[in-house]
């Protein structure tokens, strides 16, 4: 299957200023989740429709986990939730995201993801009903639509830009794929609420609420992830409300005593993770050094060193570290390179240079003036089109008239080294697994690593468990491990 998709790149970036033209006028409404009266910018329909184009955006972007089993699971609990929610008639849906961060987000409408990596992070059905009930939260007090809507009354003060000058944006990462809304930290005030709303809901649908707890305890230990992630991490995004484990704990004291427990499904939650993917899928890319290998896609390509490659599903691409040179790999519209080439020049703003080598040519183009009336000096650049497997990839550098010199022969350098991968070494890689292993005695998770390591930190995988590494854990305990080597270093 085909990861990198130009068309979709294109289609997200419309997303959001398609949903910006749906905001139409300011009204006040009654919330149904919190009873409290609210400006709404967004009409329920507006809402919904929204939903539906993010949520192409993010399919096209951050892909399904392709395991229909567990993204039904996910769907019927979410839809169990959603049904005791104040707001049951929204078309909810629950899916998982093939992505190995800890994090779960909602999109307004009723849209609602869950990593891999927050999966595999749950000891039980009902923590994972904790995380899917705080988000169905956001969405049934309506935090996500007023955040995203406040982000694009932002956007829509600087104007339509044409599609090249769009194309040749900075950017850092997510923002410049117009899902970076999505991405935007919520306040404390609607943190707590989303959950104690997460709480209410955990209670109807008859879920142990002692489990709420451990899931954010999880979280905070979890805490910021090092290196570099395609996703923000849950911490990013959700920010600690004071006291969050403490209030939960106070929420559930008080609770009358039939509340009080209810059900967990640790061992049959647990199975469901057994076989399943952890960690990066370094078969959907990686990098050593400067050099990015694909290998589902069967080639490589050298970077400028000591660049930053960003991997997205719609692009690779080489940045410098002052983010103003780029070197960018996407899939070309058009069914041959010829073509591909014809479609690029045809856009707006865009100037045809002289042929660089065979299949290179350069280009210029002229930036829009900017609010202060300066014109930021032209950007130069060289583009090229190869097939390979059957599609037509464009590969692309590009920096402003003035770092032209400083970045070309680096650049020039990276541009052709785009080849098939045949190398075993690096193609032959596969994704870490979860496994699930049942202790046949008693013995802390240290002695269980040390008969059954797995190639994870025994400190990730104490966090993975929930447990503390020295804690003894009774025989017939279900037992997280991880499996799997990593991709070559060198
Ligand atoms: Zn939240």
């Amino acid at each position: 299957m085909s990861r990198l998709s130009l068309k979709s790149l294109i289609a997200s970036g419309k997303t959001a200023l398609a949903a910006g033209a749906l905001i139409v006028a300011a009204a006040c409404t009654l919330n149904p989740a919190t009873g409290r009266r609210q400006l709404s910018l967004i009409g329920e329909q507006q809402e919904i429709a929204m939903g539906l184009q993010y949520d192409k955006g993010v399919t096209a972007e951050f892909g399904l986990y392709p395991d229909e089993e567990l993204q039904k699971y996910i769907q019927d609990i979410g839809h169990r939730l959603a049904a005791v929610s104040e707001r049951p008639h929204l078309p909810w849906q629950f899916k998982v995201v093939d992505d190995d961060t800890v994090n779960a987000f909602a999109v307004p409408g009723g849209f609602i993801y869950m990593t891999r990596g927050i999966l595999a992070h749950f000891n039980s059905e009902a923590q994972l009903a904790t995380v899917m009930g705080h988000e169905i939260g956001h969405v049934t007090a309506r935090h996500s639509v007023e955040q995203i809507s406040r982000a694009q009354l932002a956007q829509l003060g600087v104007g339509i830009a044409t599609v090249a000058s769009e194309e040749f944006r900075k950017y850092s990462g997510l923002a410049d794929l117009g899902l970076g809304v999505l991405f935007l930290k919520f306040s404390r005030d609607d943190e707590s609420q989303a959950d104690s709303l997460g709480m209410r809901y955990l209670l109807r649908t008859g879920y142990d609420p002692h489990e709420a707890p451990r899931v954010f305890e999880m979280l905070e230990r979890h805490g910021q992830v090092q290196g570099q992630a395609r996703l923000p991490e849950w911490q990013a995004t959700h920010p600690s409300p004071d006291r969050r484990v403490a209030n939960l704990e106070e929420m559930i004291s008080q609770l009358p005593p039939e509340q009080q427990e209810g059900t967990i499904k640790r061992n049959e939650y647990l199975r469901r993770l057994d076989g399943m993917t952890f960690g990066k899928d370094p078969r959907q890319g990686y990098s050593v050094a400067s050099t990015f290998y694909h290998p589902d896609m069967a080639f490589r390509m050298d970077f400028p060193k000591d660049w930053r490659i960003v991997n997205q599903r719609q692009l690779v691409a080489g940045v410098n570290k002052d983010q103003n040179a780029f070197v960018v790999l996407t899939l070309a519209q058009g069914e041959t390179p010829q073509e591909a080439e014809r479609a690029f020049f045809a856009q707006e703003g865009i100037r045809k240079g002289p042929q660089w080598r065979k299949g290179f040519r350069h280009f210029e183009v002229t930036p829009q003036t900017d609010a202060t009336g300066n014109t930021p000096p032209p950007i130069r650049g060289t583009v090229g089109f190869r097939t390979h497997e059957g599609h037509v990839f464009r590969l692309i550098c590009y920096t402003s008239a003035d770092t032209w010199k400083t970045y070309s022969n680096a650049m020039y350098r990276s541009l052709p080294s785009f080849k098939r991968l045949k190398d075993p070494r690096y193609l032959d890689v596969h994704a870490k697994k979860l496994k699930i292993v049942k202790l046949t005695r008693k013995m802390s998770l240290e002695q269980f690593n040390r008969q059954n390591p797995s190639t994870i930190e025994l400190d990730a995988l104490a966090v993975l468990n929930g447990v503390e590494a020295s804690e003894v854990l009774p025989k017939g305990t279900l037992v997280k491990r991880v499996v799997g080597k990593d991709p070559p270093k060198n």
